[in-house]
């Protein structure tokens, strides 16, 4: 844990359109991007109305959605309002989430010359088969050339975003994948799990009993056996979905929201954080556009944690990263010994291989990572 108001903030923008949508996706994003404009303007509207008390950032993400629909004119006068409106530090770790499908070399180029430093392509399978499972609207050949455009263009921070667990899908055919991405070197890596969401057609095929999910088992074993793969290719496994090539090169902006340093999200369906309370937008493309040309703020909802809840999230998110708990900090934040008020319980997980407590941090091994979740309700 950090001194939360002591760092710099991380500042998100959600870009809600996607040209399609995928199979398996929830996340906020509409298909006409004919409003692409309207949303711009009152996302400007919006930056110029923000709470003043963040001050200073040091990260910038640009996801969504799909930021590549945006055209290189767009995403230029976006970072200007955003460097006029807030102090954003030199050296600033700066993501946009690309589609293999919509930039080419020349685009990822002038990226880099805006002074986007990391990109984060969803490859998600370089299976074709798979990829049409997915609803994605790219080919494999097109996310090997978008990686390979990327690091051409001089993108040395690359994240790539992958799912495991299809069903029907061997570790083998999954290896492929891996392995195919790798050939590109990219600095990061994130493996998601696919969750069968409800309202999602892979959702709703669930439902109706046309999907055979995987067991837990075979998804422990997936997510175990992808560890060791990217492990022995170098890769550090600092985040239960999370590899990097190097702690330098994890995820800054990620590891805000897992640690409570404050972050700022703009557009719909984004959630920010400062000084024990969270807060967010509407999910609603449409609420979000009324609010703001209504000049209201375009907030849904917040919450006010209290130390208890800070507590249990820390204790949570503590458990889902390589780094764990670190116990001194904890004490001084939480006024309380977690070795004594989960003594008993951590030894068991200790016992068992689960956790390792060692220099004064907790931390999760890789069997503990694949249970993070279940064991953070103990
Ligand atoms: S996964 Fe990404 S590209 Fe696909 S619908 Fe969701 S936000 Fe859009």
């Amino acid at each position: 844990m950090v001194s939360e108001e002591s760092s710099a903030a991380g500042l998100y923008v959600h870009i809600p359109f996607c040209r399609s949508r995928c199979a398996y996706c929830d996340f906020c994003s509409v298909t006409d991007t004919g409003l692409i404009e309207r949303f711009l303007d009152a996302l400007c509207t919006e930056i110029d109305a923000c709470p003043k008390e963040f001050e200073r950032f040091d990260t910038i993400y640009m996801g969504g959605g799909t930021p590549s629909l945006l055209s290189l004119r767009q995403i230029k006068a976006l970072l200007e309002k955003i460097y006029h409106a807030f102090l954003v530090l030199p050296d600033s770790e700066i993501t946009i989430e690309v589609n293999p499908a919509d930039w080419g070399r020349d685009d990822l180029v002038a990226l880099r010359d805006l002074g986007i430093n990391r990109i984060s392509v969803g490859v998600q399978s370089l299976d074709e088969k798979e990829l049409v499972f997915l609803g994605r609207r790219h080919s494999s050949r097109q996310a090997m050339r978008t990686m390979e455009d990327a690091v051409v263009a001089g993108f040395t921070n690359m994240s790539v975003d992958l799912i495991y667990g299809l069903p029907g899908q061997t570790f083998s055919r999954w290896q492929d994948s891996l392995a195919g991405v790798l050939r590109f070197g990219p600095a990061h890596l994130s493996c998601y799990e696919l969750e069968l969401k409800p309202h999602t057609p892979l959702g709703l095929q669930y439902e109706r009993g046309e999907l055979e999910p995987r067991t837990e088992d075979s998804l422990r074993d997936f997510f175990m056996r992808t560890s060791l793969f990217l492990e022995d290719a170098g890769y550090l496994h600092y985040e239960i979905s999370s590899f990097a090539a190097g702690m330098d090169k994890a995820s800054r902006h990620n590891r805000k929201y897992w640690d409570h340093t404050p972050y700022l999200g703009l557009g719909p369906s984004a959630h920010s954080f400062r000084g024990g309370r969270r807060w967010w937008n509407h999910s609603s493309l449409i609420d979000y556009l009324r609010d703001l040309s209504a000049a209201r703020q375009p907030v849904s909802g917040s919450e006010d944690l209290d130390q208890g809840q800070l507590r249990l999230e820390a204790w949570f998110l503590g458990l889902r990263t390589r780094k764990g708990i670190d116990l001194q900090q904890y004490r001084r934040r939480f006024c309380c010994d977690l070795l004594e008020e989960k003594g008993p319980l951590l030894k068991e997980w200790e016992t068992a291989g689960l956790v390792e407590i060692a220099d004064g941090f907790i931390r999760p091994t890789r069997a503990g990572m694949a249970v993070a979740d279940s064991l953070a309700l103990l």
